[in-house]
C-alpha cells in the first residue's frame, strides 16, 4: 500500500482538484490567475496566500510555505506521506495498489484490526442505550453530559462480566483472536475474556478519525485504576495520540483557539458548552510528539492546568518538554484553574463564556510562566538568585530556536541580575558528544539517516529511545520525522523511502546528496544507532538529578558503551578483511 508507484502518484494528483481541497479550509477570492486567502499556515490580516489552478500548487508569500495536495495534507492536516496518498486516492476512486513487497500481510493486518476496533465501538454504543447501560446513562447524567454529545463522540459501555465479546461476537477462534488483537479481550487460562468491564468506553480516534483504541472509565467502586486504556499496537501509540484531534481540528483552526487539558471529560464538557476546541492526552503527561502535533494544528495553544501544587508541577513538567520545538513564532500560554477545579467542573459551574474569557484573559505566555517557575523553585536572597541563574542556563541549552534562546536569556538575566553564560552552541559545555543546531551537521546522525535510507525496514527495529530524540539539524529532523510517519502509518515493510520523500521535499539538499552513499553495512548502522544511544544517555545524566535514576543510567551507559567496544573490534576486523 505504501509503495506507490509515479505513475501512481501521478494518476491521484490529476484527479485531484487542489482549489476545492484547500477552499474547504481557506476562503480563496480571484486574483489574477490565482486564487488569494489568508495564510492557514500563520497570522495575518491580509492575504498573501496564494493558489494556482494551473499549477495545482499553493505558495505563501508571507510564510513561504507551498506545495502541492500531498504536502497541503501533510502540513495543514498532519497526514504522513502514504495518509496523504491513500485519502486522495480513496477521493478519486482509484483503487490503491497493493504491494507485492515482502510484508503485505502487515497492512491487510492493520486494515482488519482497525475494522474490528469499529465494530466493536458499535457495539460499546448499543450496549449504552440498552437496558444493561443504565448505570453509564445515569452517570453521564450526573456528569450533565447532554446525549448529543454522548452520541457524537459515539462514547460506549462494556458491560460487566468477562464474556460479553464472545457472546457478542460468538467463538470462532479467528474472530476471537482478532478481538485479542486488537486488545478488547485477554486471553487467560479459561479462554478469552474482556478486558473492559462495567466501563463508560470513549472511542479514541487517529488524525483521520478511524478508531484505532479506547479508553474505558470505572463505573463501580473497585479496586482498580479509574481509567484503563487498550494496550499498545503499532497503531495505538498512547504517546502520539490526542483525544479529540480528529473531531475538533477543524473547529481549532476555525476558531483559532486550542485547549490542552487533562481529560477526556473534560474535553467533552467543554464541547458541551460550545467549546469544542480541546485536546488532551491520554492519560499520560504530555509528549513531545503531542506537543508537535499540537502546535502544527495552532501557534498559541493554550494549556490548562489545576491551580493547586500537582498542577504547577505538570504545567513544568509540560514547559521543559516543550523547550526543544518552542519557535519565536509560537505564543503557548498556560491557564491555572482554581484549586480543585478542572475544566468540567468550572466550565459546568460558570458557563462556556466565561470559560472562555478565562482563556483569552488570564492565561500566561510561556516566557512567564517560566520565569515564575524558575523563581519558585530557586527560593529568596541572593543564593536564591544564583540557584535560579544556575537552573536558568540548564533549561536554556536544550531550546534549539537560537533567537528566542536569547531573548529568554535575556529576561532571565534581567530577573535574576546575574549574567548567564553566552553558551550559544547550547550544549557544549554540558556535553561534547550532543551537538546542537548551529555545528556542522552531526556525522553520526547523517549516516544513520543514509543508512536508513538505504533499507528502511530498518525503522522498524530501531530502539523506542531513539525514536524519541530529534536530530539536532533540522532538516535532518525533518526527514527523520517524516520516514518514522510513514512507517508508523503504512506498516509495511519494504518501500522507496527516498522517492516518497524526494516527492514530499522535492528541493531537499541531503536526499539529493545521498543517493550514491556507499552502503551502510549492518553493523556499522548497530554501531551507529550505539553511538546515538550512548549521546542521549550522556546527555539525559546531566538533567537527571534523581540519585537512583542517575546511578541506574550510569550503569546503562557503562554496558552501552561496553558493546559499543566490541562491535567496534569486529568492525575494524572486517575492514581489514576487505583488503
Ligand atoms: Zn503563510
Amino acid at each position: 500500500m505504501s509503495n506507490f508507484t509515479p505513475s501512481f502518484l501521478d494518476q491521484v494528483l490529476a484527479r485531484t482538484d487542489l482549489v476545492e481541497l484547500i477552499a474547504r479550509h481557506v476562503e480563496l477570492k480571484k486574483s489574477g490567475s490565482n486564487m488569494m486567502g489568508l495564510c492557514p499556515f500563520h497570522h495575518e490580516k491580509s492575504p498573501s496566500f496564494s493558489v494556482s489552478a494551473d499549477k495545482q500548487l499553493y505558495y505563501c508569500f508571507g510564510c513561504g510555505k507551498g506545495g502541492g495536495a500531498f504536502q497541503f495534507l501533510m502540513e495543514h492536516d498532519g497526514y504522513s506521506f502514504p495518509e496523504a496518498v491513500e485519502y486522495l486516492a480513496e477521493k478519486a476512486g482509484l483503487e490503491i495498489p497493493q504491494e507485492s513487497a515482502s510484508k503485505p500481510d502487515d497492512n491487510k493486518r492493520r486494515e482488519r484490526a482497525l475494522q474490528w476496533l469499529s465494530k466493536v465501538s458499535e457495539v460499546y454504543v448499543r450496549q449504552l442505550f440498552a437496558e444493561s447501560g443504565e448505570m453509564a446513562r445515569t452517570y453521564l447524567k450526573r456528569r450533565k453530559l447532554p446525549e448529543s454529545i454522548v452520541r457524537k463522540y459515539m462514547l460506549g459501555y462494556a458491560p460487566a462480566g468477562y464474556g460479553f465479546m464472545q457472546r457478542c461476537f460468538g467463538e470462532d477462534v479467528r474472530v476471537l483472536a482478532g478481538l485479542e488483537a486488537v486488545g478488547v479481550t485477554v486471553k487467560g487460562d479459561r479462554g478469552y475474556i474482556d478486558r473492559f468491564r462495567n466501563r463508560l468506553m470513549f472511542p479514541i480516534r487517529d488524525r483521520r478519525g478511524k478508531v484505532v483504541g479506547f479508553g474505558g472509565r470505572i463505573l463501580a467502586d473497585e479496586q482498580t485504576a479509574k481509567y484503563l486504556n487498550s494496550p499498545e499496537t503499532d497503531y495505538f501509540h498512547k504517546s502520539d495520540l490526542l483525544y479529540g484531534l480528529s473531531e475538533h481540528r477543524d473547529e481549532i483552526r476555525k476558531r483559532k483557539m486550542l485547549l490542552v487539558v487533562e481529560g477526556y471529560m473534560d474535553v467533552l464538557a467543554l464541547a458541551a458548552h460550545d467549546l469544542p476546541i480541546a485536546l488532551a492526552p491520554l492519560g499520560t503527561a504530555i509528549g513531545e510528539n503531542q506537543l508537535r502535533e499540537i502546535f502544527r494544528l495552532h501557534d498559541q495553544p493554550v494549556f490548562c492546568f489545576d491551580g493547586d501544587r500537582a498542577g504547577r508541577q505538570a504545567a513544568w513538567r509540560a514547559l521543559e518538554r516543550m523547550l526543544p520545538i518552542l519557535k519565536s513564532e509560537f505564543a503557548p500560554r498556560f491557564l491555572y484553574l482554581p484549586e480543585g477545579e478542572d475544566p468540567d467542573s468550572l466550565v459546568d459551574k460558570e458557563g462556556g463564556d466565561a470559560f472562555s474569557h478565562r482563556i483569552l484573559n488570564d492565561a500566561q505566555p510561556v516566557l512567564q510562566t517560566w520565569l515564575t517557575g524558575l523563581r519558585n523553585l530557586a527560593g529568596k536572597g541572593a543564593d536564591g538568585r544564583a540557584r535560579m541563574a544556575k537552573k536558568a542556563e540548564a533549561m536554556l541549552v536544550s531550546m534549539t530556536d537560537d533567537y528566542l534562546r536569547q531573548a529568554w536569556r535575556q529576561e532571565a538575566e534581567k530577573a535574576t541580575r546575574i549574567t548567564l553564560t553566552h553558551n550559544e552552541t547550547g550544549g557544549r559545555r554540558y556535553d561534547r558528544t550532543v551537538s546542537v543546531k548551529k555545528r556542522p551537521v552531526n556525522i553520526v546522525q547523517e549516516s544513520f539517516m543514509v543508512g536508513l535510507m538505504q533499507k528502511p525496514e530498518r525503522l522498524y527495529d530501531l530502539p523506542d529511545d531513539l525514536k524519541r530524540i530529534n536530530l539536532d539539524e533540522e532538516g535532518l529532523d525533518r526527514l527523520y520525522r517524516r520516514a518514522l510517519d510513514s512507517i508508523r502509518s503504512c506498516g509495511a515493510s519494504e518501500f522507496n523511502l527516498i522517492q516518497q520523500l524526494k516527492y514530499e521535499f522535492p528541493d531537499d539538499i541531503y536526499l539529493a546528496k545521498w543517493m550514491n552513499q556507499a552502503a551502510v553495512s549492518d553493523d556499522e548502522f548497530a554501531s551507529l544507532i550505539m553511538d546515538m544511544q550512548v549521546a542521549i544517555l550522556k546527555r539525559d545524566l546531566t538533567f537527571e538529578k534523581d540519585l537512583s535514576r542517575n546511578l541506574k543510567m550510569q550503569a546503562a551507559l557503562a554496558e552501552l558503551q561496553k558493546r559499543q567496544k566490541v562491535l567496534r573490534v569486529k568492525l575494524e576486523d572486517s575492514r581489514w578483511g576487505d583488503e
